[in-house]
């Protein structure tokens, strides 16, 4: 296939567009690079079978020739980003997603929206199944991403019941992994960056709040089934494993033989207090299953933040 993957040069992005190549098809990858960086796809410049596109997807989008599928990842995701980009939030959650859409039906390509377990919001309901409608605050400051991929969710639905648009959505969960940005704020690369650095990790609250994470591989394997399976509506991708986020921080300190301690902070508003998918859905439709443990992706992570740090 010829497959197009808007935020190519992002996080997850660039270890689909390594999958994607890995399995035989041609990729281009597209982004505007405000949170991607090509240091991410640096390794595969050159190669025949892939293309990088510098483009703004909130844009009218121009590819020549044929497309099989779009993977629609572009977006800043991390909380940090909430406050700092807000409105480039909306816009490609809103218009990206529209534009990609568009040229989906234009090219008659299959489309695949990176969608977010922060649909759910703070969830009244846990462990989160796809049927969960979700709880969150449309004016707080997470809103803005929260509203701009539940908008893209809405949309993508719009485009296969009117226009028959073959459609996927994949709610992604915490996921890690190398290529994550150093200072984006979320919680792997701080802790991470702060053990390597020796200084007290920062735990926001108490950290009694739960996250549950995803090694990048096996959520990139999860989506490849999911474009590649007959699945229209939401599937939930992510680890069921569920960690306080102390926990979690204790962890780091002992594989990175930190001894600084932790340091509370203040916690951010509308901060989800627990988030655990319900993975049922994958594992049925998908027959896909979480491989790697939490601790073996946090040692991998951390050999690629040392050579950065
Ligand atoms: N967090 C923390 N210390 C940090 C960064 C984040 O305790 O330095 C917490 C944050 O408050 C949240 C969890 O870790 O409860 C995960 O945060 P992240 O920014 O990774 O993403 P989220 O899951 O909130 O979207």
């Amino acid at each position: 296939m010829r497959i197009l993957v808007t935020g190519g040069a992002g996080f997850i992005g660039s270890h689909l567009c390594d999958r994607l190549l890995a399995e035989g098809h041609e990729v281009i990858a597209m982004d505007n690079l405000i949170t991607g960086s090509t240091d991410n796809i640096a390794h595969l410049a050159g190669r025949r079978d892939f293309e990088f596109i510098f483009h703004d997807v909130t844009n009218y989008i121009y590819i020549a020739g044929p497309l099989d599928a779009i993977l629609h990842f572009a977006s800043p995701a991390s909380p940090v980003d909430f406050t700092t980009m807000p409105i480039q939030i909306l816009k490609v959650g809103a218009l990206g997603t529209h534009k990609a859409l568009g040229l989906a039906r234009n090219k008659g390509a299959r489309f695949l929206l990176a969608s977010t377990s922060e649909v759910y919001g703070d969830p009244l309901v846990h462990p989160q199944p796809e049927t969960y409608w979700g709880h969150v605050n449309p004016i707080g400051i997470r809103g803005v991403y929260d509203e701009a991929k539940r908008f893209a969710e809405a949309m993508t639905m719009a485009y296969h019941r009117a226009h028959k648009l073959d459609t996927r959505i994949v709610r992604i969960f915490n996921t890690f992994g190398e290529r994550m940005r150093l200072n984006d704020g979320r919680v792997v690369p701080n802790l991470v960056g702060q053990a390597l650095r020796g200084q007290p990790l920062t735990v926001y609250g108490k950290g009694l709040q739960t996250r549950s994470f995803c090694y990048v591989s096996d959520l990139v394997d999860g989506i490849y089934r999911l474009l590649m399976s007959q699945e229209v509506e939401p599937v939930n991708v992510g680890n069921p494993r569920e960690t306080t986020i102390l926990e979690f921080a204790e962890l780091i300190n002992r594989l990175t033989g930190n001894e600084a301690g932790i340091l509370f902070k203040p916690l951010p508003a509308d901060d989800p207090r627990q988030r655990r998918p319900d993975i049922t859905r994958a594992r049925t439709i998908l027959g896909w299953e979480p491989k790697v443990a939490l601790e073996d992706g946090l040692k991998r992570t951390i050999g690629w933040f040392k050579q950065k740090v």
